[in-house]
């Protein structure tokens, strides 16, 4: 039923997407007609069309009713540049494009906001420059978004040079451009640049920058991201952040590391004595030759390999990955033994029986789930802090201080502020336990991170590649330090952050375009509200597509590959290899030269040579091996000659978790109808077979068994593939979606904070604000004092005129509020005028003082603008202060709440309601810290006789003409 209703919906949905398409070709149509007529325009009248086109716009036309006659000029000027030299990427290339029909349509979707899906060499970058163009047009900043700072540089000299010809200027955004410089390039009509610079210039803007003319971004209109799925999906896992040594420290992986890595090894170590154990029955009963049949063991033989299986779940529950497990597993026959097992013992009447196997292991470790627990037998071996795993209960412990009569209210409270600290160490000493276990269990090197120059480097996990400079949060990046034993950073304290969705979602207008979008068109649609444009390609796709080769064994698999490499390497064809991770592109590379097989290998650690290497990839005989090719960005040209041969050749090494990175390894051959082919590998060994396939498939392998070398071909394999991989997509997309609703919560927060600080900064006059806050101020300090009226101790405005004078350096005459006849609004208003005309009084102190002194050495007096600047400084400082302070706070909150999720709460709603109240105390720190500020600040007066001779003769005579002038503004009213 579901199935059937899914291929409806499949239908309406194709056939909507196909209605747009047919669409958009109408447009297509009319843009080709206005192209012929703009044919006959000198260079003169058509570079015209742009000054003619913002007029237009400007007398209320829209970017809707200019689309046709904009694409036009482009497609115009396109035709017009043909055989002319472009400076790109440092040597000259003859320009030698013009639009194709389908690329018009992928410009037109882009327009309208859509994710253009066009194959790798269709030209996307052409097809962007059609709708850069048209927005451009209004003035608007419109940006360029790019994979790398090369496709930046490379495009923005390739494209712009229609922009430039049209008289609109064009910007790139590269990491080496300093930030006094940035504000020039923002200001170009349009710019390109990668995400991480944009965000981060959005983050300097907003966090670091103390004066306006310091801010280099000028809005955000219009975005086209390229390989929009690389980056609104795969990097949209690490938000972006800009972080400082902080202040207090509070790691101590120096201290737990040993403890911990002693723990590992009692562990890994067990767990060899039972796999030994274990191999030694499977040996002694010959169940590791593969002929022999299980079902002839004798009983006594049964009890005994049911009780080495036991102790194989048992190491699998311990150290997924250990060597003699991985081997026998290769038997299809003990693999589903063992699969069978698993079942077993999640059976719920045999749960007694796995807890108590599982007992003998220090820690149980979630390949799965990539979670991991300490058994009591972990707890009572562990020789770090005794607290690690034993949490305080304050409540509780409170209660006693309070029943106590032993000590006074303040030895009480002293008490309480030590357990506070004690339950705060214990916290954060788990915390770094816990991050130091996740860093040896559940981090590999060569897969989740490299080692570098003595530096711990990110692996993106589907790019592959080394990503310089971001780091694991949470001290998960401090453990793996400690772990590698590198030298170990020191804590840092964030001072702005923000995920790329929330980010992009500050554009008016946001388009895409990428070979790979269709698998991920809900999430992009749910997330970002943009839909995914299937675009048909310029040429038909001959690429033949495979089908799957699955072997039992990684060896196998192997064997398999080189036998297939050899025979196509010798016709000359050029081949593309693609791996999932570095460790194996770098095994590839080494089985490839035992067999004498040439070959160039473009991973984590070589990304400087990439374009290079993409570059000769589609040359004859040359052989490529390459971590994921996706949003690498580049397109593999034949060599001369190659079609002939049968064209580029992909293959892939195994099934990626995601069927989007599969097809963009694919697309690599086969470009613009050039003949080509693609096959993929899979071995039951993989990871995504190991963990995500189901149990059946184990039971249908034990009958189909082929005979060693041999590939299994089951049509049912294929489908159960792709199954574990949408399972996989899902799991992926539930994390980001997870990453995202943690941060929409901080979303709001930051809107609020940077929309109020750059209020500060734009602000010229600053007293009306400065004003308001000292109101606000003065009406949250009165809530507890006037409950009610009537009530005992419910009117209390004796108190409140107390409060106000410890907060102010004011006077307030007493009983000042006492009159019955005064409501609380009228009393508000009272000691609100009290204290913002003494802020005025003082204000104007201040401004004399300098005026004076700036007379006195000769200068135009101007006090009014340095009390400005001050009074700015002020509230910037108080408010990135309490920003950081709670953006830690919030840091701390997060993984709280994380470890809360055994008592079964949703650490979300935990988190967006304690978030919440954090940002309450936040923003009423902020507001009591700026009263103060506001009348603590002075101005330093030098000890000098003239000056204050020049100061009581003012008093006396009143102010001089110029300074009358200048400080008439702050003058009584
Ligand atoms: P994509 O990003 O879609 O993979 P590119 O924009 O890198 O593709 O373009 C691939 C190649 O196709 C480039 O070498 C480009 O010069 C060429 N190309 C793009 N559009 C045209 C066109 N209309 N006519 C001729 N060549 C084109
Ligand atoms: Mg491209």
């Amino acid at each position: 039923m579901i199935v059937k209703m899914l291929h409806l919906l499949k239908k309406i949905f194709g056939t909507q997407q196909t209605r747009l398409v047919a669409r958009y070709f109408r447009i297509v149509k009319k843009i080709n007609e206005k192209a012929e007529e703009l044919k006959t325009l000198t260079d003169d009248e058509l570079r015209a069309k742009t000054t003619e086109f913002k007029e237009r716009l400007k007398n209320g036309a829209t970017t809707d009713d200019l689309l046709v006659e904009a694409y036009a000029v482009v497609k115009n000027v396109c035709r017009r540049l043909i055989g002319t030299d472009i400076h790109v990427s440092g040597y000259n290339q003859k320009w030698d494009m013009v639009p194709y029909d389908v690329q018009l349509v992928g410009a037109i979707g882009m327009h309208y906001g859509a994710i253009a899906e066009m194959q790798t060499g269709e030209g996307k970058t052409l097809t962007s420059a059609m709708p850069l163009y048209l927005h451009a047009l209004t003035g608007k900043p419109t940006h360029l978004v790019t994979v790398n700072d090369y496709l930046a540089k490379r495009d923005a000299e390739w494209i712009g040079s229609i922009f430039k010809w049209l008289g609109l200027t064009v910007a790139v955004l590269t990491n080496d451009i300093p930030l006094e410089k940035r504000r020039a390039q923002y200001l170009a009509d349009i710019v390109y640049g990668t995400a991480s610079e944009f965000g981060f210039d959005y983050l300097r803007d907003n966090s670091m920058a103390t004066t306006k003319e310091q801010q280099c971004q000028r809005g955000y209109y219009f975005a086209i991201i390229d390989e929009v799925d690389s980056i609104l999906i795969d990097e949209a896992r690490t938000p972006l952040i800009i972080s400082g040594p902080s202040s207090v420290s509070r790691q101590m992986y120096d201290v737990l590391k040993d403890p911990v890595n002693e723990m590992v090894k009692l562990q890994r170590d067990e767990c060899n004595k039972l796999a030994s154990e274990a191999r030694r029955v499977l040996e002694k009963l010959h169940l590791l030759e593969e002929t022999t049949e299980s079902s002839k063991l004798s009983k006594e033989d049964g009890i005994e390999l049911e009780h080495a299986l036991k102790k194989l779940w048992l190491v699998s529950k311990g150290t997924p990955i250990n060597k003699i497990l991985k081997r026998i597993r290769e038997n299809p026959d003990l693999r589903a033994k063992l699969d069978a097992l698993e079942t077993y013992f999640w059976g719920d009447q045999n749960k007694e029986e796995r807890l108590e196997a599982l007992a003998k292991l220090y820690i149980i470790v979630d390949e799965r789930n990539n979670e991991y627990e300490l058994t009591d037998l972990g707890i009572k071996h562990w020789k770090g802090d005794p607290h690690a795993f034993t949490m305080l209960d304050l409540g509780y412990e409170y209660a006693i201080i309070d029943q106590s009569d032993l000590f006074t209210d303040e030895e009480k409270m002293q008490k309480k502020v030590e357990l506070r600290e004690a339950d705060s160490h214990r916290k954060e000493v788990s915390h770094n336990v816990r991050q130091l276990f996740r860093a040896h269990l559940l981090m590999e090197k060569d897969v989740d991170y490299i080692v570098q120059e003595g530096k711990i480097v990110i692996i993106d996990e589907n790019t592959g590649r080394a990503q310089p400079g971001r780091r694991f949060s949470d001290g998960l990046h401090q453990a793996i330090e400690a772990k590698e034993s590198v030298a170990i950073q020191k804590e840092t304290q964030t001072y702005a952050t923000i995920t790329l969705q929330n980010y992009f979602r500050l554009y008016a207008r946001l388009a895409g375009m990428t070979g790979t979008a269709m698998t991920e068109a809900q999430e992009l649609k749910e997330i970002y509200k943009i839909d995914v444009l299937e675009i048909p390609t310029n040429k038909k796709c001959q690429r033949a597509d495979l089908n799957d080769e699955i072997y039992m064994t990684e060896r196998e698999k192997y064997n398999a590959i080189i036998k297939e490499l050899v025979e196509i390497h010798a016709k000359g064809r050029p081949i593309l290899i693609g791996t999932e991770t570095v460790e194996i592109s770098e095994k590839l590379s080494r089985i490839l030269k035992s067999h004498n097989l040439p070959h160039t290998v473009l991973n984590a650690k070589q990304n400087d040579k990439e374009a290079e290497i993409v570059a000769a990839a589609g040359q004859k005989d040359a052989i490529t091996v390459s971590t994921n090719m996706a949003g690498r960005g580049t397109d593999i040209k034949l060599g001369e000659g190659v079609a002939a041969l049968g064209g580029l050749h992909v293959v892939g090494t195994s099934r990626h978790q995601s069927r989007r990175i599969d097809r963009q390894l694919r697309g690599r051959s086969g470009r613009q109808g050039d003949p080509g082919s693609s096959k993929f590998y899979v071995s039951f060994e993989d990871s995504l077979m190991r963990l995500f396939a189901s149990n059946k498939l184990t039971t249908i392998l034990q009958k189909f068994r082929p005979p060693e070398g041999e590939a299994i071909s089951a049509p049912i394999l294929n489908r159960s593939i792709e199954t574990a991989q949408k399972r996989i997509e899902q799991r992926n997309y539930t994390i980001r979606k997870h990453t995202l609703e943690f941060d929409d919560v901080m979303n709001k927060h930051r809107t609020e904070v940077y929309s109020f600080r750059n209020e500060i900064l734009h602000t010229e006059n600053l007293l009306p604000l400065s004003e308001e806050i000292l109101e606000t101020f003065c009406n949250t300090l009165s809530e507890p004092y006037f409950q009610n009226r009537l009530e005992e101790n419910g009117w209390l405005p004796e108190e409140y005129r107390k409060a106000l004078i410890t907060h102010f350096p004011v006077t307030i005459e007493e009983n000042a509020f006492s009159s019955e006849h005064l409501t609380l609004e009228e009393i508000e208003t009272i000691a609100a005028n009290l204290i913002t005309t003494a802020f005025k009084d003082k204000v104007r102190r201040e401004a004399e003082m300098v005026g004076i002194m700036q007379l006195m050495s000769g200068k135009e007096p101007n006090p009014l603008i340095i009390m400005q600047n001050i009074i700015r400084s002020l509230l910037i400082q108080s408010v990135d202060k309490h920003w950081q302070e709670h953006l830690l706070s919030i840091d701390h909150l997060r993984t709280e709440v994380s470890m809360r999720t055994v008592a079964q709460k949703d650490p979300l709603m935990e988190f967006k309601h304690e978030a919440f109240a954090l940002f309450e105390k936040f923003s009423k720190k902020v507001r009591q810290d700026i009263s103060h500020l506001l009348f603590s600040f002075g101005i330093a007066i030098p000890d000098n006789q003239e000056l204050k001779k020049a100061i009581s003769q003012v008093r006396i005579m009143g102010y001089p003409p110029a300074l009358k002038l200048a400080l008439a503004p702050l003058a009584n009213k």
